[in-house]
Parts: structure tokens; sequence; C-alpha cells
């Protein structure tokens, strides 16, 4: 069965006659418990729901590769699936090898917490595995590829291999492709961790994580995470989730296509200075996206000249909704560097495409860029 065939099978119900082909959410906070716990699937709500169990299977399916079946579970956000892996993993005295330009937050957390807590924080850019470089004692590796915003990508098999050897597990941020678009646990990495906020739910409406990995012991301890810690997902978003992952190849690959022809359309033009897309041939890691990605990913950047020019563009945009966040259905942009905590440019531009006819894109894009001209 091929991939959208078996992600829309997955969100079904077993066939029972009479009862919804798709699942309702289920709300409790108890269940039925009654004498030894040990053999009831469900007890308490903040270890485990069975809309998550559903929603974790059909992740969990598409996380599973060639000669392997991940495991998935599911979380309140995607930050609160990347403090799962730092928190369930990372010990006073460890060593963690971040990208440099990792999401934001993600660095912050790992300063501001870990580092404070003891753990020795090493960082190096995404851009030519620079991160091989740092890998010596470290017991976690953290990918991000392509990394967010700047697009950089790196070789997430190498980096896997040379951190295994090192002694290192490997976790990879996935969110801008998605499992459909790459599959980290197939090119060895440990965890994938990705914002299902993002295209995986696809409609901007709902805070979404998950972590897999296919080692049953890591799953416990990050399971083990969760309910200790307990900043779970509500049953609606997890139905929310399921609905939405079923449109996900549709989605995904309508974004991508579109993504391509404006990153493909942005460097005939003389107003943009750079367009940071891993579809562009002459992009640095182009090679490598190819290797391991099957879509390239609904996320572009591109550089305009300063932030008048940025602002100028967005504001005589009318298709580009902005907003932070992408991987919706609408095409969203934001001029990035209005937040701080990233090396960017004052004119660099976070794009997100969405679903929307690729020619009123083009249309709109091509005004808008007119517009910066005096
Ligand atoms: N990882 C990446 C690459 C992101 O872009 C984001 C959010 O923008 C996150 C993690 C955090 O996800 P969430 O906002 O769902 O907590």
């Amino acid at each position: 069965m091929r991939d959208s065939t078996k992600i829309i099978r997955s969100t079904l119900t077993r066939t029972v006659a009479g009862d919804p082909i798709h699942p309702g959410p289920v709300f409790a906070a108890p269940y039925h418990t009654p004498g030894d716990p040990t053999d009831t699937p469900y007890t308490y709500a903040r270890s485990h729901n069975p809309t998550w169990t559903h929603l974790e299977k059909a992740i969990a399916q598409m996380e599973s590769g060639p000669g392997y079946r991940a495991n998935a579970l599911v979380f309140a956000s995607g930050m609160a699936a990347c403090t799962a892996v730092f928190g369930a993993i990372l010990r006073p005295g460890d060593i963690v090898v971040l990208p440099s330009n990792a999401y934001y937050a993600a660095r912050v957390l790992a300063q501001e917490y870990f580092a404070k807590m003891g753990v020795t924080l090493r960082l190096a850019p995404t851009a030519n595995n620079a991160q091989a470089e740092h890998l010596e004692g470290a017991k976690l590796l953290w990918l991000e590829s392509p990394s967010n915003p700047t697009m950089e990508i790196c070789d997430i098999a190498a980096l896997s291999e040379a951190a295994h050897k090192a002694g290192a597990l490997v976790a990879v941020d996935n969110t801008t492709p998605t499992p459909l678009g790459q599959l980290p646990l197939a090119l060895g990495a440990d965890f994938s961790v990705a914002s299902d906020t993002k295209a995986m739910t696809g409609h901007s409406d709902l805070l979404l994580g998950h972590v897999a990995t296919r080692d049953l012991e890591l799953r416990a301890k990050i399971d083990q995470w969760r309910t200790l810690t307990g900043g779970v997902l509500g049953p609606m978003e997890a139905w929310l989730a399921l609905r939405s992952i079923a449109t996900l190849p549709l989605r995904l690959e309508r974004a991508c296509e579109n993504a391509q022809r404006i990153a493909d359309f942005l460097t005939t033009r003389s107003e943009v200075e750079t367009v940071l897309y891993p579809g562009l041939p002459n992009h640095p890691g182009h090679a490598i996206a190819r290797k391991q990605m099957r879509y390239f990913g609904p996320v572009l950047s591109f550089i305009l000249h300063d932030k008048v020019a940025a602002e100028t563009f967005l504001g005589k945009s009318k298709l580009l909704t902005e907003a932070t966040s992408f991987g919706g259905v609408t095409s969203t942009a934001e001029r990035r560097a209005r937040w701080g905590g990233d090396a960017i440019a004052e004119g660099f531009i976070r794009m997100s495409a969405g679903c929307e006819a690729i020619e009123d894109l083009l249309e709109d894009i091509s005004q808008a860029l007119d517009s910066i001209h005096p």
C-alpha cells in the first residue's frame, strides 16, 4: 500500500457494524479500573488516552520505514516534545551538541535551563555537518534539517553514524518536512521529534508535538517523562489532529510544489538578494537534501534589501497572511528578524507556501515585489 492510502486508512476505526467509521474524541480523566490495574490499558488520562493511542498509531506508521516499526508519543506542543527528549536523556555532566541555528526556543530552553543545571552545550552550524567536530564525549546530538529559518541542510545519516561511533544518541527536529517528507529514524537517528502544529496537522488551529523512536527503552523513558511532568495533550486536539493528518499527503504535495515554484520565481527577481530553499539546485545542501528528503518542504526564506523593503513587500501582498508559524493550508510570511534571537538580516523573510493556486500566489508576490521600487 502507498503512503497516502496507509495514512488515510490509519485514521479509521476497526470495522464493527453500526460503529462510526471515524472515532470521536474520548473525554476522560479516570477510567474504570477495578482490582489489580496491571492489565487495564487506560487508568488515568495523564498517562494514556484512547484518542492519543489512535493518533500515536497513525504517526508511528508514518515514522516507520524499511525493516523497522516506530513508536510514537504525542505531546501538547512541539516544545513539550523537545523538552521530553532533553529531560529524559540529559543529566548534569552530560554534553549535548546543538545546531547554533536551531529553532530558537529549543536553543533558549537548553541555554536557560539545561546548561544552568550542569549540562554542557556545544553549538555549531547545521551547514557542512559542522556539528560532527564536536561529538567527542557527547550524550546527545540534536539536529534540525532543514533548519528553521535559515534552511541549512546536514547529512542526517552521516552524522548519526558519527554520533553513534562517539557513543551519543541522535535526535532530529523533523518539523519542517514531516515524516512524509523525511524519515530520520530510517536515516539512523534514535529520535524523530516534531512540532505537529505545523504541516503535519496543517490547519493552524492546534498545538501538537510528537517523539518517535524504534527503541522500546527510549520510548519508556519518554513516556515516563510525559506522565510525570503532565503537560499533556487534550483529547479534542488529538481528535482534530487525526482528522487533519488524513489530508497530509494532499496538502504536503501541493504546498511543496508551490514552495518550489515560488523559490524558482524569486531567483528571477532583482529585488531578492538571496533565496534559501533546499529544492534549488544551487542551494549548498541540495545534493544531500535530494538524497534524504522526499519533499523539500513548504518553507522557504529569502532576503530583501532591508527592513523597509521587507515590510513594504509584506504590506502590499494580499495573499501572504502575515503570521508566525508555518505549514498551514494558507500561505503565510513574516519578517523574521522582528522577533530577534536569530542571526539573520533585517530584510529576511520566512515564507510558508500554502495550498492556493500557484498562479494567484505568483501574481501576488510579483506585484508586491514591484511595489518595493519607489
Ligand atoms: N521545532 C521547530 C523547528 C519549530 O519551528 C517549532 C515552532 O515553531 C517548534 C519546534 C516548537 O513547536 P510548538 O510551537 O508546537 O511548541
